[in-house]
């Protein structure tokens, strides 16, 4: 499932191609997303021009103005989706469902094989969408810190793990990284969020920093795979200290990870290493 670093993969993947570039086609072959494409969408963006491209959490923003009504595509991911560039006569496979065709004769290709991903228009300013207005900081920035953790966690008994993967706490952090920074931080999941001192929400927020900049960093080296054509651009596989790792042992003291569930979500940690 396409993370924070894959999303943000995907715009630095893009970005070079489609900024600043003209749209002369819109080809829909599937609308039946899981927001249906706008029915207009074709007439609102042919002969419009691309802006620079954003990311909120896991959206991509694409801004579109020059014709019509400025505003932006909304891209999810969803849970299978991926946005590659393709080039003129390059034909489409099974599950891609659009293409942003450009007057260079590159292809923004959308594919999706469970069709859990979208792409929706936002007229005028994205930020009052209220998809977008409700979400916390992006964990990359200065508005993310320990001192964020500590004051909106004192008097809750929800699990630190559940609390740190609530998008009004800090967007982004989906069940891999949760798992992985609370380790790196030697924070026990099932700890209540409210008991944690300020210190360790210190250590946690440099944590989760720590672990999405290097998935972003590794996602770096498949930024050719956007236009390469082969395979599933920007996803990659991290060496992951307890994610997916329950019954194997700890890499830093050797005993068996353990597997407890959170929120609904699977949670590995090692009891030694986390209190
Ligand atoms: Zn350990």
């Amino acid at each position: 499932m396409p993370e924070l670093p894959e999303v943000e993969t995907t715009r630095r993947g893009i970005a070079p191609h489609v900024e600043g570039r003209e749209i002369t086609e819109v080809i829909v072959r599937q609308a039946r997303l899981r927001v249906p494409v706008p029915v207009d969408l074709v007439d609102r963006l042919v002969g419009a021009r691309v802006g620079e491209l954003a990311r909120r959490a896991k959206y991509l923003l694409v801004p579109v103005s020059g014709r019509g009504e400025a505003g932006t595509l909304l891209w999810h991911l969803g849970m299978s989706g991926s946005l590659r560039i393709a080039r003129l006569g390059e034909l489409p496979k099974k599950h891609d469902h659009l293409d942003l065709v450009f007057d260079d004769g590159a292809i923004l290709r959308y594919h999706d094989p469970r069709r859990f991903g979208f792409v929706d228009w936002l007229a005028g300013s994205a930020e009052r969408d209220p998809r977008l207005s409700r979400l916390g900081p992006e964990p990359l920035s200065d508005a993310f810190d320990g001192e964020r953790l500590y004051a909106l966690s004192r008097g809750r008994r929800l699990a630190v793990k559940p609390f740190l993967m609530d998008s009004a706490v800090v967007v982004g952090v989906g069940n891999i990284y949760a798992a992985e920074a609370l380790f790196l931080a030697g924070i026990d999941p099932r700890r209540a969020a409210g008991r944690i001192s300020r210190e360790r929400y210190d250590r946690l927020a440099d944590a989760v920093r720590e672990v999405l900049a290097a998935a972003i960093t590794q996602g770096g080296t498949t930024l050719r795979d956007f236009v390469a054509g082969t395979g599933e651009p920007g996803y990659f596989k991290q060496r992951l200290n307890v994610y997916g790792r329950d019954g194997q042992s700890c890499r830093r003291c050797g005993a068996e990870l353990r597997l407890v569930t959170l929120g609904q979500r699977a949670s590995v940690f090692c009891g030694s290493c986390q209190s």
